[in-house]
């Protein structure tokens, strides 16, 4: 089938997410290469299709919109792969083997991009496109979203009337109107995952006083400061324990990074501490800031302060009954795949559309236990069913 084709294409292209590395290869890092691919495969669709963001971050966005469609279905690719350290296989010459593809971003999302072309086109050249859809290809989905933030404000400038007509000669009939729900194509093994955590990162910095270690008590020590603040976070964490969502267990928080002072013989006076906080839906950062600020009340910790406070992916909680759960599980049964909605352990950009008023659902081929491998590949028999998922949803 052609998403076969198409995926084979996209891995040859990288798409490197530097994840704010600088020795990445230029050659290899960022997405606009593969956004450019983009453009010019969907515009040859007949679909007005333009760039977004900066320099090498680039994002692709597209829309067609059929004569008395509804709201569109928004379908959300991102365009970065992690990075290929030590990986097994020649990343971006993607080999057949067996069923399977390999290569950096056949699982890990260039799968779901392929089965989206291969069905619009598919749609499309028979005249049965049935909703608006607007295709997404965005950046930076593996470090800090900076790809969705360009698209939201992309959508939210078009909504105002403020940005572009209809390029002559495109699908689109309709001016581009709002956005009904959103699917991301994450490896879910082709199920319909409704709920995800979300991920904040937290940074706290202690200030002491320096001075030489042989009379500390003239001085106040940062590092002990900042260890007394892990150890607080530490049984805040213990509290999150109890608060148990039914699809996601519980919220968690756990210290990851921690660092300081200057010399054994120096009192130090700066020491900080990173934690990564793992937030259930409706959770916020703003709560998660004030929950961190009375833990360390609590605990009797002086000299430390919250820094950061940074919601890096919002959680998703989309109910069974909204319509992108109901649509996906009618294409599902229609191709006799299972229909229960579940849950995942990773964050997605569908919690970030959510977060500002698009809900929605992932889905998509391959298993998040082949993301970010050595040696990753994707079940080539679930990319061509998600093509004809694709196809259901856009013609139905
Ligand atoms: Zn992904």
């Amino acid at each position: 089938m052609r998403s076969v084709q198409y995926l084979r294409d996209y891995v040859a292209i990288p798409s490197v997410n530097p994840m704010g590395r600088s020795d990445v290869p230029a050659e290899i890092a960022g997405e606009r290469r593969y956004a450019e691919h983009l453009r010019e495969q969907l515009r040859r669709l007949g679909l007005d299709a333009e760039l977004l963001g900066a320099g090498e971050r680039a994002s692709v966005i597209a829309e067609a919109h059929p004569a008395a469609a509804g709201p569109a279905l928004l379908v959300a690719s991102h365009l970065d792969t992690v990075p290929v350290d030590g990986m097994e296989i020649d990343p971006f010459d993607p080999v057949i083997d067996a069923g399977r593809m390999y290569g950096r971003g056949t699982c890990d999302t260039k799968g779901g991009m392929a089965a989206l072309l291969a069905a619009l086109e598919r749609v499309l050249s028979r005249g049965r496109l049935r909703r608006s859809v607007i295709v997404v290809g965005e950046a930076d989905e593996e470090c800090g979203s900076v790809g969705v933030a360009d698209v939201l404000a992309h959508l939210g400038h078009r909504r105002a009337g403020a940005v572009g007509r209809q390029r002559a000669g495109a699908v689109g009939q309709r001016p581009a109107g709002s956005v009904d729900w959103v699917l991301a194509t994450e490896p879910t093994g082709l199920r319909v995952a409704t709920h995800h955590k979300g991920i904040a990162l937290l940074r706290l910095e202690a200030r002491g006083l320096a001075c030489h270690s042989s009379d500390p008590a003239r001085g106040r020590n940062a590092v002990t400061a900042i260890a007394r603040a892990a150890i607080a976070l530490e049984a805040l964490g213990a509290e999150l324990a109890a608060r148990e969502h039914p699809r996601l267990g519980p919220a968690t928080l756990s210290t990851g990074l921690i660092g300081g002072g200057h010399a054994p013989n120096i009192v130090p006076d700066r020491a900080w501490l990173v934690a990564e906080r793992r937030l259930l839906p409706g959770e916020t950062d703003a709560a998660l800031r004030a929950e961190v600020e009375g833990a360390l009340a609590r605990g009797g910790v002086a000299d430390v302060e919250v820094v950061r406070c940074e919601m890096m992916k919002p959680p998703l909680g989309t109910e069974p009954s909204h319509a992108s759960v109901r649509a996906c599980c009618a294409a599902l049964a229609a191709l006799g795949r299972p229909v229960e909605p579940v849950a995942v352990a990773f964050g997605t950009d569908a919690g970030v559309f959510a977060a500002h008023g698009i809900a929605g659902v992932v889905m998509g081929p391959g298993s998040i236990e082949q993301a970010h491998t050595a040696r990753e590949y994707v079940d080539l028999d679930q990319v061509e069913a998600m093509e004809e998922l694709f196809v259901r949803l856009l013609s139905c």
